[in-house]
């Protein structure tokens, strides 16, 4: 894909002021901002809830490996021809549709969206481009979002279909996720950012992280990319739901700073010639939030007097716990982190400490 200068942030903010009053007046496209939240800005935006839709439905008409039918099946609903329109696509309709998912059948759907660098970039441009009702920059330069010809064709013509028959129920659902979690977010965020950069060893990043909600996600229900560091959640996932919405955010937000959680595992491995063990710093992190979150919501929920009120305590079940990560591979990484790493998070041990203790135990 090409990135042109005028697509950066920068360009974007900037021609952003000066058409300002002009897009406002046109109100060209229906989004939802919550960017009022300290640390996440959440959005709802129409396009790149558009290509995860067509990511999702190409999916659904070629082959998903067995892992990924499993985590669908307990995630979203799937029809052969589109997710739930509730009246009928006409003949058109059905074959702008058609089109579009057999582009993404044929261009995207054997690629992973969280491994794949055209992918990624494709997704982080459509979230710039949020606020236009084009993407070629026909009717207006600032919508060239610069994308290959083809797809913005395609995109461009089915989306009066998804507008008519999807987006709205789409939009619905990320913007009641949205409102749900905003409340948590509000009251807890500030200091959960900053108790896990601390665990971390690092800063929390300066400025919000831009989380997209979208119906639908990877087959994990979230993912997160780097440079620029952007969230993808799915609002319709049954894990991300409840109190765990909140620790889903935390989690894919600590993807940005537990770097030095990987370095450090690697240089121990090295030191002692031993090989690094798939996955232990991605269990690490999924413990250390779930840890985390649950500390806040019951020393919150106890300073209510835990009242029924929205925030839950001591009952909150770790995301991890909750759908059996552990059970499914990772229960030696559990007993590691208990042993080792829960005296780092009480206070009780140095961060190298317990990360050395851990690769001499395993
Ligand atoms: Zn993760």
């Amino acid at each position: 894909m090409r990135r042109q200068p005028q697509n950066s942030p920068r360009f974007f903010l900037l021609a952003l002021c000066l058409l300002a009053p002009d897009r406002l007046a046109a109100q060209p496209q229906s989004i939802f901002t919550e960017a009022s939240l300290p640390v996440f800005e959440l959005h709802s935006g129409f396009w790149i809830n558009l290509h995860h839709t067509l990511y999702h439905e190409a999916r659904q008409r070629t082959a998903p490996g067995p892992r990924e039918a499993t985590a669908d099946r307990a995630s979203a609903p799937t029809t052969k021809t589109a997710p739930a329109a509730k009246v009928p696509l006409t003949a058109a309709e059905q074959k702008a549709w058609d089109e579009a998912v057999g582009y993404y059948s044929g261009n995207y759907a054997n690629k992973d969206l969280l491994f794949t660098t055209e992918l990624i970039e494709l997704k982080d441009q459509l979230g710039y481009f949020e606020d236009c009702d084009e993407l070629s920059g026909r009717k207006r330069k600032f919508c060239d979002a610069g994308l290959p010809p083809r797809l913005t064709q395609i995109l461009e013509a089915v989306a009066p279909v998804y507008r008519a028959h999807f987006w709205p129920e789409h939009d619905q659902a990320n913007r009641r996720w949205i409102l749900r979690v905003a409340p948590l977010v509000r009251e807890q965020g500030v200091g959960l950012s900053e108790r896990l950069a601390d665990i971390y060893q690092t800063r929390w990043p300066h400025e919000k992280i831009r989380v997209d909600v979208v119906a639908y996600a990877n087959w994990t229900g979230a993912y997160t990319t780097v440079d620029p560091l952007r969230v993808t959640i799915s609002s319709l996932d049954q894990r991300n739901q409840g109190p765990q919405a909140l620790e889903v955010l935390f989690h894919e937000g600590s993807h940005g700073i537990a770097e030095a959680v990987q370095t450090a595992i690697i240089r121990e491995c090295r030191q002692r010639d031993k090989p690094i063990p798939r996955d232990l710093w991605h269990a690490l992190v999924f413990y250390t939030t779930g840890e985390v979150i649950r500390t806040v919501l019951a020393s919150s929920s106890a300073t209510q007097g835990d009242k029924g009120g929205s925030v839950p305590g001591n009952g909150y079940s770790a995301y991890a716990v909750r759908e059996g990560l552990y059970q499914r591979g990772w229960k030696n990484y559990l007993d590691l982190l208990q042993r080792f790493w829960q005296p780092y998070l009480d206070g009780k041990a140095s961060f190298d400490d317990a990360i050395a203790r851990m690769v001499s135990a395993l």
